[in-house]
């Protein structure tokens, strides 16, 4: 079959789910993961024949497509930052936003050389790993609360030659105590149940809830839990970063001014919503010895 054929099967097949140019675009991606043969020898071979094994194989994902599986899932990767990152359902596909939230973090002059850096919730290990392939000199931890997503973290710095270290622990109850950070940066769930009618069906059927969702009755949980922690180990003058849910930018500045937070910022995302927030622990000015 054409090459061509086979995208219009796709853009068919795949219309009640997503529109042609979505449908296109997925498809060239699997053209490219299953061919090894890029962009432009799509563009430039369309009416060429595919051979019979590479066809079956790109029908094969098109059944798991129509499903709403997510093709990042199917083909085992998701592009971040520039980078290659390997994603099973144990981890939240990396997202567009957070790629702006490492964005952010990287043109602050004063995160530039070596800082500690936390990421809390890691999941795929997207974030500290993007930061450390900026910030060579930089000291970068991620943690997660799950073994399986700590596992997918690793492979993608080993993958990435990015040197992390990435540990275990529950940030709702942390015990681990190594040192303070210059950078605590985290996207953790905040997705709450009201919202679950406007989700996408690739993404409920297929990520991971727990990356997600929060309880409806305390829909900053992991926020107050961050902050409080982050009050206690970063730093005189360090940095907070959240990516956030834009139904709570109200609140999330109250409890940053709250904890003494300063130069608070809201940032919106490329859609336009208050998608990230920062603050920085205040420097305090302890008296010199010897003075009264
Ligand atoms: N931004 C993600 C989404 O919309 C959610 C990420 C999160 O809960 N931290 O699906």
């Amino acid at each position: 079959m054409e090459i061509a054929k086979l995208e219009r099967i796709f853009r068919q097949e795949l219309s009640s789910l997503y529109d042609e140019e979505e449908a296109s675009s997925l498809f060239v991606w699997c053209f490219e993961a299953i061919t090894n043969k890029n962009k432009v020898h799509y563009l430039l071979n369309k009416s060429n024949k595919l051979d019979e094994n590479q066809q079956k194989r790109l029908l094969e994902i098109l059944d798991r497509l129509k499903t709403g599986e997510p093709v990042q899932y199917i083909l085992g990767e998701a592009l971040f930052y520039g980078l290659k990152f390997q994603v099973n359902r144990e981890v939240l596909i990396p997202r567009p936003e957070t790629e702006e939230l490492v964005e952010w973090i990287l043109s602050m002059k004063q995160t530039k050389e070596g800082t500690r850096i936390l990421d809390i919730g890691t999941g795929s290990g997207c974030i500290a790993v993007a930061l450390k392939k900026h910030l060579p000199m930089a000291d970068v931890s991620g943690l997660d609360i799950a073994l399986s997503s700590l596992e997918m973290a690793r492979r993608n710095a080993a993958c990435n030659h990015a040197e992390v270290h990435f540990f275990q622990s529950d940030i709702l109850y942390p015990d681990f105590n190594d040192g303070s950070y210059q950078l605590i940066v985290s996207n953790p769930p905040y997705i709450t149940p009201a919202e679950e009618k406007d989700m996408h069906v690739n993404v409920l059927a297929y990520e991971p809830w727990r990356a997600l969702f929060v309880p409806a009755h305390d829909p900053l949980l992991f926020y107050k839990a961050i902050t409080d922690f982050a009050c206690k180990r970063l730093t005189d003058g360090g940095f907070l970063f959240f990516e956030i849910n834009d139904a709570y930018a109200e609140e999330l500045i109250q409890l940053l001014e709250k904890h003494n937070f300063i130069d608070i910022q809201l940032k919106k995302d490329i859609h336009n919503n208050d998608r990230f927030i920062y603050g920085r622990k205040p420097m305090v000015v302890r008296p010199v010895d010897g003075i009264e």
